[in-house]
């Protein structure tokens, strides 16, 4: 799988993210993201995933009411000649998810507390078929997400992600532990 190294991201001290590249990685697989789909990046901080999915997806909407965080992420996928096809806004994502077009990946890397209200206005312009991502390093996010899932009537997915990398030096590698992630996902039952 086509993943962009960390270091090839321009920070932001301002901004969170980006995700880390094998949580990115894990992201994509749970999006299921593929050519036709329409994506919704919902807290797109530095751009990690937006990046990602702006490589996988038809068209991507990046949404983050910092507006620093859309700067960060123009830049990122320019850098990386991707910003074709990426529309930023700048807003809160409770303002704005009626407003698009139906999409096929809601994705919430951000949610400033409005996780429920962002789910249930996402579900409706959520295609039959389609899938929420949320990804949190908090502990109450993940199980206010699956607690909304369920009521919506989707099948939730909930992974623990506790990645450590190895530092080597002359010495030998010492494996460095990152801060342990979690990923609710689900997805909206198809129409008969
Ligand atoms: N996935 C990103 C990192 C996300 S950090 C990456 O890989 O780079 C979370 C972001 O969510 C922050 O930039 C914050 O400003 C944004 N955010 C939090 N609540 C939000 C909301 N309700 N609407 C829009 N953006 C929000």
């Amino acid at each position: 799988m086509d993943i962009t190294p960390d270091n090839e991201f321009i920070n932001n001290s301002n901004v969170p993210g980006p995700t880390k590249e094998e949580v990115r990685c894990l992201v994509m697989c749970k999006s299921q993201v593929s050519k036709a789909d329409v994506v919704v990046d919902v807290g797109c901080g530095t751009g990690g995933l937006t990046l990602e999915f702006a490589k996988r997806a038809k068209k991507v909407y990046a949404i983050d009411k910092n507006p620093e965080a859309l700067k960060t992420t123009f830049k990122n996928l320019q850098k990386h000649g991707l910003d074709d096809g990426v529309d930023l806004i700048e807003a809160d994502g409770t303002e704005v998810l009626d407003n698009l077009p139906p999409f096929d990946v809601l994705m919430v890397g951000g949610s400033g507390g409005k996780m429920d209200y962002l789910l249930k206005r996402g579900y409706k312009n959520l295609k039959s078929g389609g899938r929420i991502v949320v990804t949190s390093i908090l502990l109450e996010t993940p199980s206010e997400a699956t607690m909304v899932m369920k009521d919506l009537g989707m099948e939730v997915d909930v992974v623990g992600v506790s990645i450590s990398k190895g530092k080597i030096s002359a010495r030998g590698t010492m494996m460095v532990a990152r801060n342990p992630i979690t990923i609710v996902s689900a997805k909206k039952a198809l129409e008969n």
